[in-house]
């Protein structure tokens, strides 16, 4: 197998060096940028299979790099690392629902960098490799696996990757709770460093994309202290 290949648009050499020698040691082909035009400019000669993008670039910054990447159907697929500076910027990054794969906070540990990569690079590869239904409805929702769509009533529903792998992971399990520890793994795959409130963030960005009413949700139940359960008895409202 030949080895996978990640771009790293990290402007701070230190970093940059690090990230490379130790996603190297691992395994990977690492190619590193500096800025993202150069990283963009790249992808039009060859794709990696995974970006890890800082925030704070000079030029356009990695938000505006993710969000182009997401846009372009020829990298929408290439999973995505978000490096962020600060905690704050979780929120952001999170709030924009640009469709990264996952974020680390600096500063990182190598070792946490290293497992989230692999966790990342499993995830896609088991999801391009596993067949499963292309079509799942439930009451007024349905989604269409190959096209990655979700409609409500026949009415289109903008989701990201994520919202969009939550509902399904809920759907294909209907009836059944998830714990968020669960949803966490198979999602996000953090095997150790997970935090549950991400699950409940997207649950709630789900939920007002979905329901009827968001805060009476009929569809995705909360099952205290527990997880979530996509209702199965849900009818058509
Ligand atoms: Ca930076």
């Amino acid at each position: 197998m030949s080895k996978e290949v990640i771009y790293v648009v990290e402007d701070e050499v230190n970093i940059q060096k690090l990230v490379q020698y130790n996603l190297e040691s691992a395994g990977y082909k690492v190619l590193t940028f500096f800025d993202g035009e150069s990283a963009l400019e790249e992808c039009k000669e060859a794709l990696p299979d995974l970006f890890i993008l800082d925030i704070m670039l000079p030029g356009i910054d990695g938000l505006e790099v993710c969000r182009k990447l997401k846009e372009n159907p020829k990298t929408n697929n290439i999973p995505i690392i978000m490096l962020t500076a600060k905690s704050e910027e979780f929120d952001r990054v999170l709030g924009l629902e640009l469709g990264a794969d996952d974020y680390i906070v600096k500063p990182f540990s190598v070792i946490e960098l290293t497992a989230r990569v692999k966790a990342v690079l499993r995830r896609t590869s088991r999801e391009n490799n596993t067949p499963q239904p292309d079509v799942i409805q439930h009451g007024q929702i349905t989604i269409d696996d190959t096209r990655r769509e979700v409609y409500k009533n026949g009415t289109l529903i903008e989701m990201t990757l994520k919202e969009f792998e939550l509902l399904k992971m809920l759907m294909l399990n209907k009836g059944r709770v998830l714990t968020r520890e669960t949803l966490l793994e198979k999602i996000w795959g953090y095997d150790y460093f997970g935090e549950t409130r991400t699950v409940d963030v997207h649950i709630r960005y789900l939920r007002q994309k979905i329901e009827d009413d968001p805060n009476r949700p009929v569809y995705i139940e909360t099952v205290r202290g527990v997880g979530y359960r996509f209702n199965d008895k849900a009818e058509s409202v």
